[in-house]
């Protein structure tokens, strides 16, 4: 079960789909002179980027609604069961270690940062900067200081360094279960093919992850950063059917380069159909920050299309605008986990 822990320390990714994942100067050199060559399209102005006005529920959502809202990138609003979540949280105005260079952001977040309910918890797949903003955690912990954080294994430290006061960590397959006065959520961290690094770490010394969160009555899947691997199939095994199925869809070319590290749209409706084949899909890491070659635009218009090729039904296809804010009813009491 922990062959994911290297033998001295740090993690690793126990499937042959992550060969060649690791990257050496060479390759780097290789894609900074495909860019310098062919530097595509420019940045989508504001207005370009699909938008909606957010429905959130103040304080929370009722126990019989799930209610999703896209912050931007890998950034959500969860509600359910009477508690607040984000996902991945970045209100800054770049995925960089410095705010003076690094990827800037071209459409606003979908929640302007004052309209935001009281957040209970925040879940961390992992410390890339376009996941994990210095910033914005400080931000966070002097707005909401008794919110939780849930993250894979190696964050404790860094967090605390943010001002973070309550940090769980998760190895995969471990949960935990948040309390909140009027209802609980079941976190449990589950795999993904990826990797970590920030100023002053070496690769992988702290772990990454995706998440599914349950209740009583509703169930999600929140994908992080991942490439296709053989997890989706066992995490659809153990937790399946999904309300709601959050995955990467953007952050793809060169194939050659991100292949193992991030899924295109085509294997983004493929690891759909591994983790169960349920609930609204809805496309995240796109439309928010430009990291790699592909048209920042191209994501929801390919996955539209393999979606379509896959045969699945039109109503779960959800590849959400920045803000808006998807509600589901949740009906059934077959989803707990004995
Ligand atoms: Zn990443
Ligand atoms: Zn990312």
């Amino acid at each position: 079960m922990n062959e994911h822990h290297r033998a001295g320390g740090g993690f690793r990714n126990p499937w042959p789909t992550a060969e060649g994942l690791h990257k050496n100067t060479g390759d780097m050199l290789r894609w900074m002179l495909e860019r310098f060559s062919n530097p595509g399209a420019p940045n989508p102005k504001p207005h370009e980027v699909p938008r909606a006005q957010p429905a959130i529920a103040r304080p929370v959502a009722s126990p019989d609604e799930l209610r999703t809202t896209y912050v931007g990138h890998a950034t959500f609003l969860l509600q359910l069961n009477g508690l607040n979540l984000l996902t991945d949280p970045v209100w800054s105005e770049r995925a960089s270690p410095v705010q003076w260079a690094g990827p800037r952001r071209f459409s606003p977040p979908g929640i302007d940062w004052k309209e935001l309910p009281p957040i209970h918890a925040v879940l961390l797949s992992h410390d890339h900067y376009d996941h994990l903003d210095a910033d914005t955690a400080h931000r966070l912990a002097t707005r909401f200081p008794d919110a939780l954080w849930v993250t894979p294994l190696g964050y404790t430290r860094l967090l605390q360094g943010f001002g973070v006061r309550f940090v769980h960590e998760l190895d995969w397959w471990q949960d935990v279960t948040l309390r909140g006065e009027s209802g609980e959520v079941r976190v449990i961290a589950t795999p993904a093919q990826h990797w970590t690094r920030r100023i002053g770490t070496r690769p992988n010394e702290r772990l990454w992850c995706s998440f599914v969160l349950q209740t009583d009555n509703a169930s999600i899947y929140f994908g992080g950063d991942s490439g296709f691997c053989p997890a989706f199939e066992e995490i659809g095994a153990r937790y399946a059917p999904f309300d709601h199925v959050l995955l990467p869809i953007g952050a793809y070319e060169p194939r050659w380069f991100m292949k193992p590290a991030h899924m295109n749209p085509e294997e983004a409706v493929e690891a759909y159909r591994a983790l169960g084949g349920t609930g609204k899909f809805i496309g995240m890491h796109w439309g928010t920050f430009r990291l790699t070659d592909e048209p920042p635009l191209e994501p929801p218009v390919r996955v539209a299309e393999a979606w379509r090729a896959a045969g699945l039904s039109d109503e779960d296809l959800c590849v959400l605008s920045i803000g808006e804010t998807l509600i589901t009813s949740c009906t059934s009491d077959l989803r707990r986990v004995s």
